[in-house]
């Protein structure tokens, strides 16, 4: 694929000519320095909108700001069974680790910039911290087990941060979060997080996870079993996640357009729908 294709994706892009170039400049974005998640957000609301989220199964999602950079994350093979769109329009992708329902970055039209949670052997983190368009992106590295890596190797938290919003995406995240980690994502506004066990946590230990992050307003179940998912993984669905639970939304359309809570309520917890 090259630019021209990158240029001919009909999702409308307005940033078409930046697709696989860095931007620069700053925003007021929020900074990283965050008071820890569990104390609840010393930050402003943000102010407006928010991005908006599409999913494309497993842990593959679309998220786009309000300024239109558009960060593809964990993109998913055709051979899960989701019906992918397509090639995607976007300036970055990300990946949080090198297992293949993460890596298909053939998803991408043109040449957009690849960030790899992980160094080439697997055997570290890189560290990733930098600004792309409006995003600024950075890491925090975690296993994809909870022996320290030892069954299934390293995993990258991804966390986004644009317009005072922090998005964070746990990739096959397979423990719970440790104080530093918990500090290093920060206080979250929306968090994609695996439930569906066997190869990460479950629908208890992502219940936990999200006790300790306590995203202010969004958090999207991911890497579950679903009608759509053909590849034989021992996938538990989305149900056990949310049973017992409120708030909870099954959205109809595939996006997701992500607003702020009012002063007070808790987080959302929605369902997507796939293509
Ligand atoms: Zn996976």
């Amino acid at each position: 694929m090259n630019l021209l294709t990158c240029s001919l994706v009909t999702f409308g892009l307005a940033l078409a000519a930046g697709c696989g170039s860095e931007a620069s400049g700053t925003t007021g974005a929020a900074a990283t320095a965050a008071p820890a998640a569990g104390e609840g957000p010393a930050r402003p609301t943000p102010p407006g909108a928010g991005p908006t989220i599409q999913w494309f199964g497993q842990s593959a999602f679309l998220v786009t700001t309000p300024k239109g950079t558009r960060v593809l994350m964990d993109p998913v093979p055709a051979e899960l069974g989701y019906l992918l769109p397509p090639p995607v329009a976007c300036h970055v992708v990300t990946i949080s680790h090198e297992h293949f329902d993460h890596t298909n970055v053939a998803m991408a039209a043109g040449t957009p910039e690849i960030l790899r949670g992980l160094t080439k052997d697997k055997a570290g983190w890189e560290t990733i911290d930098k600004k792309i368009g409006d995003v600024h992106i950075r890491t925090v590295g975690t296993y994809h087990d909870d022996k320290k890596g030892a069954e299934r190797g390293l995993n990258a938290v991804f966390v986004l941060e644009f317009d005072g919003w922090r998005i964070a995406h746990l990739g096959d995240l397979g423990h719970l979060l440790t104080p530093d980690q918990i500090a290093a994502i920060g206080a979250v506004d929306v968090l994609l997080v695996p439930v569906g066990g066997a190869f990460t946590i479950d629908a208890a230990g992502a219940t936990k996870v999200v006790d300790q992050l306590r995203p202010r307003t969004t958090i999207i179940p991911m890497h579950y079993k679903t009608d759509r998912l053909k590849k034989d993984l021992p996938l538990a669905p989305v149900d056990g996640y949310v049973a017992g639970k409120a708030n909870v939304r099954h959205l109809d359309g595939t996006e997701l357009k992500v607003v702020p809570r009012p002063s007070g309520a808790p987080p959302e917890i929605v369902i997507m729908n796939y293509l």
